[in-house]
């Protein structure tokens, strides 16, 4: 069953940037079946397809797995994508892989990360002026966590975002259109993973958080950085259909899903955001992504 709207298309657009196939169901996916859910156009593009990325699910660390990986992760992006109800694109890229060892190895020839920005934008500049998103997401300057990937994915889409409105940047990519907001996702924060930490262990249940936690100083200068909370837990269970998806990179008994449902949208009900850039006027801190792109439309001061 694919997530379908319960209403009449509101012409509202968002375009998601992500690095690799699993990243549109970990970061943001309640918020995007929740704009799905109301009518908005939803388009994920995927920078690589995966190729590189190591399978932690025990149950299905098998050979058969492991040499069918990239036919294996279009199959789950495939499964995903109905899940969420989202249009996507894949950009094809080549998976820069996690680099380990001290020191870090060289980024394998030709991957992603190792790739001209003004290069690797072409395509996502292409798929904007295709698809018009109103509103862009990505990860911030550090990737979200440091993988090579998200580093390049956030660059590209930076990128893309300043040049897709300007008609002399790619002019051989179709016709200008820029985007009105751009936001960077922010997760995995401390005050939220404290907050599930504390309601779990106020029901009796062992956190996993708790280690994390110990060393994880609060931060008020990245805390500040949070504009914007969408609220979406009704479509938690969504987003985790959309991971569970992603079979190789999700063990269904870790510690993704350690913290229940119910306790998790009690403890946490919004998904949150950063507004890196904006076109339109806004009011901070906000709850919507389209919050003064709404207006705008529904004054008719936007194109079609
Ligand atoms: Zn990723």
């Amino acid at each position: 069953m694919s997530l379908k709207p319960s209403g009449p298309s509101t012409g509202l657009r968002l375009m998601h940037v992500h690095a690799h196939p699993d990243d549109e169901s970990s970061k943001g996916a309640a918020t995007t079946a929740r704009y799905v859910a109301e009518g908005a156009d939803v388009h994920v593009v995927t920078c690589t397809g995966g190729e590189r990325g190591s399978v932690l699910n025990p149950k299905m660390d098998r050979p058969d797995v492991w040499e069918n990986i990239s036919e294996i992760r279009r199959e789950e992006m495939d499964a995903a994508r109905e899940i969420l109800g989202v249009q996507q694109d894949w950009l094809g890229f080549v998976d820069s892989g996690w680099p380990e060892g001290d020191p870090k190895p060289p980024l394998p020839e030709g991957c992603f990360a190792a790739m001209d920005v003004a290069e690797a934008a072409a395509p996502l500049v292409r798929l904007i002026r295709e698809f018009r998103p109103h509103v862009m997401t990505t990860y911030d300057e550090n990737g979200g966590y440091p993988h090579p990937d998200h580093i390049m994915c956030h660059l590209i889409s930076v990128a893309a975002f300043e040049a897709a409105g300007d008609g002399t940047a790619y002019p051989e990519a179709g016709e200008p259109w820029q985007p009105l907001k751009l936001y960077y996702h922010h997760g995995f924060h401390r005050e939220r993973t404290q907050a599930l930490h504390d309601a779990m262990v106020a029901r009796g249940l062992e956190s996993p958080y708790a280690e994390r936690l110990e060393t994880w100083k609060p931060d008020p200068v990245h805390a500040a950085r949070i504009t914007t909370k969408v609220p979406c837990a009704e479509f938690f269970p969504i987003r985790d259909r959309a991971l569970l998806a992603h079979a190789t990179q999700i063990d269904p008994d870790g510690a993704w899903f350690a913290c229940p449902l119910d306790v998790h949208q009690e403890a946490w009900s919004t998904e949150d955001f950063e507004l890196a850039r904006t076109m339109v006027e806004v009011d901070l801190p906000e709850d919507d992504l389209f919050a003064g792109v709404r207006e705008l439309l529904a004054e008719g001061r936007l194109p079609a």
